[in-house]
């Protein structure tokens, strides 16, 4: 049966902090046991109005699926009439919503402290929850819009369109790969000097600027995951090989400096790493915990006298595998491991670990393998990595969302240890996306070469008169 879906006016003020509190699935019982602390402490609330929210705090009573998609399609149809400032933090935006609906009574100055109060423990990033709400693209304003010329003919039009105001970038790949086309498009190449081959195209893509379009300005970059997916899009269309290569190095490995780091890691790393004159990979799966990140076994425990941190793999079954850039170029890894500190585990953390020096010789108490023969893929060096309690220096910890201060102390901006694990892991789905960029790339070229096939090619006919195109058969047509 229908039912239909409201929202109580003075429910407003709550609205946003009760969707992204639910809308990741991992509210924890004593989380919502200080919410629910929070409200009953505020005297200002109506009870009525504390009834309704703690309807929402009963573990037993989740929202459904339909009612969080309907109360984030409230938010944001009513957020349009807000202006940007008013979207910044949650009890902002949930007060804003209340004076649109004149129902402000709650939305003063202790309520406002009760909803901090309740972000900071729930370790709610802000910007990250208000940009989950309205999908915020941080980039798009910045993004010129398609201009078509009216003499243009519908073929350039319809290029024009398809290259998303990114034809200048677009042309930019086919400049530098065009002429090795031949060599790209080669079977004869032995695994080594194929792999040796994607590196020599993607330096040149990095010289030409390509690689950091996704850092900050500050290091080179273009600020812009929009142009870096246009190139990472363009270079699928020649070689996937080359494309993992471009987006495990530029993608995971600079994207976990840049989103995992802060300012010492970005000034120390980010520019080499947009030149690859550091080439580097993304050390994250291990042999028995592939899709179960949270599940790894790598560690990492923290030595105060030092000040430093010892990696260890404590089996062969949780060496680090499939790493692209591993088995030959890679000379520092974006490790994921257990953080351990004073004995206390604090879930996975990113480690920034040299794997070969400057000559490509192989750093001491680390075992590199190499995968061998893929099904596809034989250009990218994917390979394993083994690390026998080996030291690196506490600045090397990606201390974004959590680090270990003066003292010894583990600290972190994010209380909740499964919220922080969602949110590290978040910062990096933007990369992520561009893989299914390049899949629809290679279905699209596949799809370009079966209707140029079908087209050339003949196959029976009508007694008497010559063989026709296999494209005049509407079965291959529906195929
Ligand atoms: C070419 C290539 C390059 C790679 N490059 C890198 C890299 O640079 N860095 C890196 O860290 N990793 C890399 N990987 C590893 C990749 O991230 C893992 O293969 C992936 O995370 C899956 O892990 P797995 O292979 O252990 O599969 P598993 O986790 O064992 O999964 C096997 C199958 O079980 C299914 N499955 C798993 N869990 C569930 C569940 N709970 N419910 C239902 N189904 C489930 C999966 O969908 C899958 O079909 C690469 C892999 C390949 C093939």
């Amino acid at each position: 049966m229908k039912t239909s879906l409201s929202i109580q006016d003075s429910l407003l003020p709550f609205l946003p902090l009760l969707y992204i509190a639910w809308a990741d699935g991992v509210l924890e019982e004593h989380e919502m046991a200080f919410i629910k602390k929070q409200i009953e402490e505020n005297d200002t609330i109506n009870p009525d109005t504390k009834l309704l929210v703690y309807k929402w705090l009963d573990p037993t009573n989740q929202p459904t699926a339909r009612e969080l998609a309907y109360w984030k399609s409230y938010i944001r149809q009513h957020a349009d009439l807000l202006n940007p400032t008013e979207k910044q933090d949650l009890f902002n935006t949930g007060s804003q919503l209340a004076k649109k609906q004149d129902s402000e009574q709650w939305s003063n100055i202790e309520t406002r402290e009760s909803l901090i109060l309740i972000e900071d423990y729930l370790g709610i990033a802000s910007d990250e929850a208000i940009r989950s709400v309205y999908e915020i693209n941080p980039v798009s304003s910045s993004q010129k819009s398609i201009e078509i010329k009216p003499e243009a003919s519908y073929v350039e039009s319809l290029k024009v369109l398809l290259q998303h105001g990114n034809a200048d970038l677009k042309r930019k790949v086919q400049d530098i790969l065009n002429p090795h086309k031949e060599s790209i498009e080669s079977y004869d190449d032995d695994l080594k000097t194929r792999k040796e081959k994607v590196l020599k195209w993607t330096q040149e893509l990095a010289s030409a600027g390509l690689g950091n379009l996704a850092y900050p300005k500050q290091y080179g970059g273009a600020d812009s995951m929009v142009q870096y997916s246009a190139v990472f899009e363009e270079i699928s269309k020649y070689d996937l090989s080359l494309t993992i290569k471009f987006g495990v190095h530029f993608g995971l490995f600079g994207g976990s400096v840049a989103s995992l780091g802060t300012t010492f890691h970005h000034d120390k790393y980010l520019k080499d790493i947009g030149s690859i004159a550091l080439p580097g990979c993304f050390a994250m799966t291990e042999m028995y915990h592939g899709s179960n990140v949270k599940a790894l076994q790598t560690t990492a425990i923290y030595q105060e006298e030092s000040q430093t941190f010892i990696i260890h793999t404590p089996t062969q079954n949780d060496r680090k595998t499939y790493i692209g850039n591993a088995a030959m170029h890679a000379q520092m890894a974006t490790v994921f491991a257990q953080l351990i500190v004073n004995e206390e585990e604090h879930g996975i953390h990113a480690f920034l670990v040299p794997i070969r020096d400057q000559h490509g010789v192989t750093m001491p108490g680390i075992t590199i393998g190499d995968n061998g023969h893929k099904m596809g893929l034989n250009g990218v060096d994917n390979g394993t990595l083994h690390f026998d309690s080996i030291t690196i220096p506490k600045k090397n910890l990606l201390n974004k969302y959590g680090d270990v201060d003066e003292d010894g102390q583990y600290t972190s901006p994010i209380s909740s240890p499964s919220r922080r694990f969602f949110t590290m892991l978040g910062t990096l789905v933007g990369g992520r996306l561009c893989v299914p960029i390049a899949g629809n790339t290679a279905a699209k070229k596949a799809l370009n070469m079966a209707v140029y096939f079908a087209l050339d090619r003949k196959q029976f006919g009508p007694p008497g008169k010559p063989e026709q195109s296999i494209m005049d058969y509407p079965t291959h047509q529906k195929s």
